[in-house]
C-alpha cells in the first residue's frame, strides 16, 4: 500500500468518471452533489481500500484516520455528532461497486443508534415510535449482515409481535411494542453472534465498513459476477451518507423513478412512491406503492422539484437515469442515480430518441446498444407472464423459444413434422445422421455436449433453438423417453425449450414472435404501432453501423436458401461453405462407394457420380450470392463420419452371420470402418490430409466449382468463387493441392472457353499454420482463421467434449470467465491470429484475411478481429446483424 494513497473522498471531491475508484454509486453521488442537487452529505471509501482489505485481511493503516477526518468534517456540516445522545447524527453504510450488482452486497442503515441515542432521536424527531422503529431496523440489519445472524430469526420475532397484537402491518406496532422488540432482537444477537450489539457508534461504523468489504466475496456476489462477466478483483467502494428519513410521517416517503420508461424508452413519469417509509420497504413490498404521478397530489412542491431534477439528470448524463429519493418532512433528497438498466428494445429506442433530441451523435448511439441486445430482439421469446413448470437446465446453445412434441430419433422427427406436428428432437448428442431430424424439428435438446458440439453448431447455423448438455435429463432413445427426477416424458409429450436461458419446461409455454427478424427478412416495414417503433430504431442503428464499419460481414452457409437469407440479413458474401454437408442424405451411398473403392476405376466412378451433384450445389450457391464472394471449403471431416456407426454395423453383421445371411457389402463396410477408425479423429485423417491421400477427391470438388463458375458466367452471372483448403499445417501441403487445382481449372477454362478467376487460399486452424503464416502466404491468396480448430489445438481442448465435461469447474474457479470457444482467447489464440496476420501480410501485402470460426459472430471477438485488422468476419446467417452492429461499434 502506497503511503500517499488517498482512501476517502468527500462527495464534493468526486465525479462520475471515477467509477473505478468510487464505485458507481459513490461516483454518481459526487456528480449529483457537484451539480448542486440535494444529496445528503457524506463520503466514499475507495475500492482500493477494499482491495487492500481483501488481500491482507485488514484495513489499510491510513484508513481509520482518514475516515475520522472525514467524519469530523461531516459532523461539522451537520451540526451533530455520530450517535450523540441528545441529537444523534445517523449514517448509512452502503456498498457500491463499479458495476451495479443489485442486492448482492451489504448495506446497513441507521448506524449511530444505541440505547442512549435512540432517546435523543425520539426527542429530536418528536416521534418516539419512529426512533424505536429505526433502532430495531438497525439491530436487524446489522445483526444479519455484519454479525451473520440468520435473518429469519428477526423476521419471526417481528411476526410474533404482530400476531400477539393481532395486527398485520409493521406500522400498527407502537413505540412500546417496538421497545420490546428491540430487547428481543438484542437477545437474538447475543445468543447467535456470541456478543452484544455494539453500543459504540464508531465501532458500529467500522464493523459495517469491513462487512461491506467482505460482502464483495460472498458466494452469491461471485456467482452474479460470473454471470455478468464482471471481473472478480475490482472490489467495492463504501459510501457513508448522513441519514434522511422517509418514515417520519405522512409528509415523508421514499421512491424510485426513471427518467424514461426502461421497458419502452418513452419519456414520461415512471416510478413508484411509498409514503411514510424507508427504502427497503419499497423493495420488500411490505406495503403497496403508488405510481410516482400520485406524488403530485401528495406533495406538489417535492414533485415539481423531482421532475426538474430528472430533467437536469437526463440532460447531464444524456441517457436514461434511474433514481432513488427520499422526502423527509417535505424536503426532497437524492440518494442515488445511475444510468439505468433497460430492456433490449428500449436500448435501441432510447439511443435513436437521444439522437433526435440532439443529445448524442450517431457514433455515441452505437455505443448505447450492443449485439447481445440485438440477438435478444431477434429470437422469438416465451411469454414472460406465462406459468411454467421447469424440468431442468442445460447450456443455452442457440437462442430462441421452441415448443413441440418430444421425439427421440431423426426418422420420427421427419415423419411427424411432415404430418404437421411440431417436434423437439431429443438426443443424447447429435451427429450428421440427425441432420434431417434437426431440420424438421422446432428445436433440439441434448443431454451431452457443449457450445461447439455438433448439435449446437448446426443449430446455430440453422438459427434453430438448441439446448445442449442438459445433464440432469436422462435420455433413453431406445425406450423413447426422457427421465428427470421423478418425471418421465414419453414420445409425444409436449416440451418447451429456451435456447437463450438453457431452460427446459414441461408442456407448452406460449411464444411471441420477433418483429426484428420480420424486418430483416423484409416482411415488415415502417408503421406506427409499438413493434414498428422498435423496428425503426433497429433500422436506423444498423444504418449507422454499416456506415462506419470497416470489417465486412460474410455468412457461413452451404445452401442457396441460407445464402439468400444471409443476403437479406446483410451478408457481403459467403466466408465458409462447408462442403461436407453436401455429402449427406441420398449421396451417402456414393460417398460409401468412394470410401470402399478397391481400384482406381471404382474410385473414379464414384467421384464421377458425385461431380454433377456437387456442381449443381455450387451453381445454386453462386447464383444466390451473385456478385459477392463465395468461399468454398474442400472436404474437411474424417471419412468415418460418412460411414455407419461401428457398433450398430458390428451387431448387424453378427446377426446376419448368425442367420447365415452373408452380406458382402456390410462386411466390406465393417472392414472399412475398422480401417478408418482413429483414436483422435479430430487430429487424424481430415482436411487437406484427405485431399492428399484420396486421389481425385479434391480435384473433383475443384472441378465442380470451376464448372459451376463457368456455367454461371455463361448464364451472364457474376460468380466470385474462392477455393479454401482446410487444416493446412505446412506450405508444402498447400503447394501440392494448389498445383493440382490450377491444372483442373486450366482444363475447365480450356474446355469451356470461359476465363475463370478463382482465388485459392487456406484456413489457418493449426498452431503450426499460424506460426509459419509467412511461408504459407506464399501459396495462399487468402487466409481464413478457423478459430474453432485453432482454439481446440492451441489449448489442447476437445471442442466436442470440454464444455460438457470440465468447463463448469473451470468457470467456477475463474480460470476463464467465458469459454474460449465462445469468445476468442485474446492472449493465446488471439496472439497467434495477430502474428499470423502480420507475417501473412509481410509476405503478401494484398492477402485477404477473414475469420470463419464461431467467434466470427461473437460480439467481443468481432471487436478483436477489427483491431487486428482482418478484412471480414464470417458467421451463421442469424448472427450477421449482430456482427454488422458490433463491427460498427468497433469502428465508431
Ligand atoms: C474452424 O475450425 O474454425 C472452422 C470454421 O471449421 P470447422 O468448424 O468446420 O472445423
Ligand atoms: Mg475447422
Amino acid at each position: 500500500e502506497n503511503k500517499d494513497q488517498k482512501f476517502v473522498y468527500d462527495f464534493t471531491e468526486g465525479n462520475k468518471e471515477l467509477k473505478d475508484l468510487l464505485g458507481g454509486k459513490g461516483a454518481n453521488l459526487a456528480e449529483m452533489t457537484n451539480l448542486g442537487l440535494p444529496v445528503p452529505p457524506g463520503f466514499t471509501i475507495t475500492t482500493e481500500a477494499c482491495k487492500v482489505y481483501l488481500e491482507s485481511g485488514a484495513e489499510p493503516l491510513a484508513l481509520r484516520d482518514e475516515v475520522s477526518a472525514h467524519l469530523d468534517a461531516l459532523e461539522k456540516t451537520m451540526g451533530k455528532k455520530l450517535g450523540q445522545a441528545d441529537s444523534p447524527l445517523l449514517v448509512s453504510v452502503r456498498s457500491g461497486a463499479k458495476f451495479s450488482m443489485p442486492g448482492m452486497m451489504d448495506t446497513v442503515l441507521n448506524i449511530g443508534l444505541s440505547d442512549k441515542s435512540v432517546e435523543g432521536l425520539a426527542q429530536q424527531a418528536g416521534d418516539e415510535r419512529f426512533a424505536w422503529d429505526s433502532y430495531r431496523r438497525l439491530i436487524q440489519m446489522f445483526g444479519k449482515t455484519v454479525l451473520g445472524v440468520d435473518g429469519e430469526l428477526f423476521e419471526e420475532a417481528l411476526e410474533e409481535a404482530k400476531t400477539a397484537k393481532k395486527v398485520t402491518v409493521d406500522t400498527d406496532l407502537d413505540a412500546a411494542d417496538l421497545k420490546k422488540l428491540v430487547k428481543q432482537f438484542k437477545k437474538i444477537v447475543k445468543a447467535e453472534a456470541g456478543r452484544d450489539f455494539p453500543q459504540d457508534p464508531r465501532e458500529q461504523m467500522d464493523l459495517a465498513i469491513c462487512s461491506v468489504f467482505e460482502s464483495w466475496n460472498t458466494d452469491r456476489a461471485k456467482l452474479y459476477r460470473r454471470q455478468e462477466r464482471i471481473p472478480g478483483d475490482l472490489g467495492t467502494a463504501v459510501n457513508i451518507c448522513s441519514m434522511v428519513f422517509g418514515n417520519l410521517g405522512p409528509d415523508s416517503g421514499t421512491g424510485v423513478a426513471f427518467t424514461r420508461d426502461p421497458a419502452s424508452g418513452h419519456q414520461g413519469v415512471y416510478g413508484d412512491y411509498l409514503q411514510n417509509a424507508q427504502g427497503e420497504d419499497v423493495v420488500a413490498g411490505i406495503r403497496n406503492t403508488v405510481p410516482l404521478a400520485d406524488l403530485e397530489s401528495i406533495d406538489k412542491k417535492s414533485y415539481d422539484q423531482l421532475m426538474q431534477i430528472m430533467e437536469t439528470l437526463e440532460n447531464h448524463y444524456k441517457d436514461l437515469c434511474d433514481i432513488e429519493f427520499t422526502i423527509e418532512r417535505g424536503q426532497l433528497w437524492m440518494l442515488q442515480t445511475r444510468v439505468g438498466k433497460r430492456t433490449a428494445g428500449a436500448a435501441f429506442r432510447i439511443a435513436t430518441q437521444l439522437v433526435d433530441q440532439g443529445l448524442i451523435d450517431e457514433a455515441e448511439a452505437l455505443q448505447r446498444v450492443n449485439g447481445a441486445q440485438l440477438a435478444q430482439l431477434m429470437f422469438p421469446r416465451f411469454d414472460e407472464k406465462a406459468k411454467t413448470e421447469l424440468l431442468g437446465r442445460g447450456i443455452a446453445a442457440s437462442p430462441g423459444a421452441a415448443v413441440g412434441k418430444a421425439v427421440f430419433d431423426s426418422y420420427t422427427a421427419v415423419k411427424w413434422s411432415r404430418s404437421g406436428e411440431k417436434v423437439i428432437l431429443i438426443r443424447r448428442e447429435t451427429n450428421p445422421d440427425d441432420l434431417d431430424g434437426m431440420i424438421a424439428a422446432e428445436g433440439i435438446l441434448t443431454s451431452r455436449g457443449g457450445k461447439t458440439s455438433h448439435a449446437a453448431v448446426v443449430a446455430r447455423g440453422m438459427g434453430k433453438t438448441c439446448v445442449c448438455g442438459a445433464e440432469e435429463l436422462e435420455v433413453d432413445t431406445k425406450r423413447r423417453r426422457l427421465t428427470v427426477g421423478g418425471t418421465v416424458i414419453e414420445e409425444g409429450d409436449v416440451v418447451s425449450i429456451d435456447g437463450s436461458t438453457g431452460k427446459v419446461y414441461l408442456g407448452e409455454v406460449p411464444v411471441v414472435p420477433s418483429p426484428v427478424v420480420e424486418y430483416f427478412e423484409g416482411r415488415m416495414h415502417a408503421g406506427a404501432d409499438d413493434a414498428d417503433e422498435l423496428v425503426q430504431a433497429v433500422h436506423r442503428i444498423m444504418a449507422y453501423a454499416d456506415r462506419v464499419r470497416r470489417l465486412r460481414v460474410r455468412a457461413n452457409a452451404d445452401n442457396a436458401e441460407d445464402a439468400l437469407r444471409a443476403r437479406r440479413f446483410g451478408a457481403q458474401g459467403i466466408g465458409l461453405c462447408r462442403t461436407e454437408h453436401m455429402f449427406l442424405g441420398e449421396r451417402r451411398e456414393m460417398v460409401e462407394k468412394l470410401i470402399l473403392a478397391d481400384t482406381d476405376d471404382e474410385r473414379e466412378e464414384a467421384l464421377k457420380a458425385l461431380l454433377p451433384q456437387q456442381k449443381q450445389d455450387f451453381v445454386e450457391l453462386f447464383e444466390a450470392m451473385d456478385g459477392l464472394p463465395v468461399t468454398v471449403r474442400l472436404l474437411d471431416p474424417p471419412l468415418h463420419e460418412f460411414l455407419p456407426d461401428i457398433t450398430e454395423l458390428s451387431v448387424r453383421v453378427a446377426l446376419a452371420e448368425a442367420r447365415k445371411d452373408h452380406n458382402e457389402n456390410d462386411l466390406r463396410l465393417l472392414q472399412a470402418v475398422h480401417r478408418l477408425h482413429e483414436q483422435n479423429p479430430m487430429l487424424g485423417l481430415r482436411g487437406v490430409r484427405l485431399g492428399l491421400v484420396i486421389p481425385g477427391l479434391f480435384t473433383m470438388q475443384v472441378r465442380a466449382i470451376a464448372e459451376a463458375a463457368a456455367q454461371r458466367i455463361e448464364a451472364k452471372g457474376d460468380p466470385r468463387a474462392e477455393i479454401m483448403i482446410p487444416l493446412v499445417g505446412t506450405v508444402q501441403e498447400l503447394e501440392i493441392v494448389r498445383e493440382e487445382a490450377e491444372q483442373v481449372i486450366a482444363e475447365v477454362q480450356q474446355r469451356t472457353g470461359v476465363e475463370l478467376k478463382l482465388a485459392l487460399g487456406t484456413m489457418i486452424e493449426l498452431p503450426r499454420a499460424a506460426l509459419t503464416a509467412g511461408q504459407i502466404a506464399e501459396a495462399a491468396e487468402f487466409f481464413s482463421f478457423g478459430t474453432n480448430d485453432l482454439t481446440q489445438t492451441v489449448w489442447g481442448f476437445s471442442r466436442d467434449d470440454v464444455e460438457a465435461s470440465f468447463f463448469t469447474a473451470y468457470l467456477e474457479k475463474g480460470i476463464f470467465g467465458v469459454s474460449p470457444f465462445e469468445t476468442i482467447d485474446k492472449d493465446g489464440v488471439g496472439s497467434l491470429v495477430r502474428s499470423a496476420v502480420e507475417a501473412g501480410r509481410a509476405t503478401r501485402p494484398d492477402l485477404k484475411l477473414g475469420v470463419c470460426g464461431e467467434h466470427g459472430g461473437d460480439p467481443e471477438s468481432v471487436h478483436f478481429f477489427h483491431e487486428v485488422g482482418l478484412d471480414y468476419v464470417s458467421c451463421s446467417p442469424f448472427r450477421i446483424p449482430v456482427a454488422r452492429l458490433e463491427a460498427g461499434r468497433a469502428a465508431a
